[in-house]
């Protein structure tokens, strides 16, 4: 797909996967609910452009396939307050079958500096 265009695959330089942003703040708060973690201040994690990874990670412990795509995000939609379900399911540990929707809500704030 497009929207997945390249950054930890082939570069591991912000300057190359976020070539016209200047900096950028990415702070990212999950499990609104409480399902999985148990310490509330797992909850928020905070990024800027020189330690931001491709892909939030789930932390759904049983969560396959999940998580959130911070490039496409900071690219495709610049700054702004995002809600958003993860991707993932609770499947099986090998992918073979696929379970029930992760429940796992992603709260992202992107603050972007051009
Ligand atoms: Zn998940």
């Amino acid at each position: 797909m497009a929207a997945y265009s390249p950054f930890l695959g082939t570069t591991n330089n912000p300057n190359e996967a976020f070539p016209d942003i200047k900096s950028l703040k990415v702070v990212i708060k999950q499990d609104p609910c409480g399902d999985y973690l148990q310490k509330e201040s797992y909850r928020e994690t905070a990024y800027s452009k020189n330690n931001i990874p491709r892909y939030a990670t789930c932390c759904n412990p049983r969560c396959q396939q999940g998580g959130i795509d911070l490039q496409s995000l900071v690219l495709f939609s610049g700054s702004g307050e995002y809600s958003l379900g993860c991707n993932g399911h609770e499947g099986s540990p090998k992918g073979r079958r696929k379970g029930d929707p992760c429940d796992n809500v992603f709260q992202v704030s992107v603050t972007v500096e051009k």
